[in-house]
């Protein structure tokens, strides 16, 4: 038996990182979803460039695309597009999908047990399902309330409904301006802002460490 990514054949494992070849980076536009994280690591990503993908960091994602791209193409609104504009700052997003006034964002993680253990939902998956909600209801949906799939390969899902809060993309908006600040100042000092698990998973801890040091 071989375990492992590596192992997968050639054509396999050059399908799971071209899923990572997604992401551009726009000055003064921000995804919702930079925003939810530790902003110092946005911020090393826009100036030092993300490094080349590894197998195990776009596992992840690409597990996550499979249901996303079998689901969300079933509901008439999917991958519905957001954007707002504050003051020269623009935040961007996309919901799964949107079904009976409701918006849904799935989450595929490697086990459901880590997620009931750790406390579900995560904060940080709230706070982006809020956001798009409030968003998309500026923008003229009719939505009145949010949910969150959570989703392994091996349990059955669960789902947590997420109180709507507008109050939330009023604390993104502070967070954007905050990091674009951060970027046009060239200082990255007085910007982290890491959940407990964000610094061990983090490419960025070298940049991070030296830039404390400034
Ligand atoms: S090492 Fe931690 S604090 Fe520093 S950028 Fe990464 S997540 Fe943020």
């Amino acid at each position: 038996m071989i375990e492992g990514l590596d192992a997968l054949p050639e054509p396999i494992r050059h399908h799971i990182l071209h899923s990572m070849h997604s992401n551009i980076s726009i000055r003064h536009v921000y995804h919702v979803t930079e925003l939810i994280y530790c902003l110092a690591k946005c911020y090393h990503n826009r100036v030092h460039g993300s490094t080349e993908p590894r197998l195990e960091q776009a596992w992840p994602i690409y597990r996550g695309n499979i249901f996303d791209d079998a689901w969300t193409q079933l509901f008439p609104l999917n991958q519905v597009p957001m954007l707002l504009e504050d003051r020269g700052v623009y935040i961007v997003g996309k919901a799964d999908f949107i079904h009976e006034g409701v918006v849904y964002d799935l989450k595929t993680t490697a086990s459901l047990y880590y997620i009931l253990r750790e406390a579900a939902p995560k904060p940080e998956h709230v706070e982006q399902v809020q956001t798009y909600h409030e968003l998309l209801r500026r923008q003229g949906h009719r939505v009145d309330g949010c949910r969150l799939i959570y989703l392994d390969f091996g349990n059955h899902p669960l789902i947590f409904e997420v109180e709507p809060d507008s109050e939330t993309l009023h604390r993104i908006l502070i967070r954007a301006h905050r990091l674009d600040r951060a970027l046009s100042e060239g200082a990255s000092q007085g910007i982290q802002n890491p959940a407990d698990w964000e610094c061990g998973y983090c490419e960025h801890s070298s940049h991070c460490k030296e830039a404390q040091k400034c």
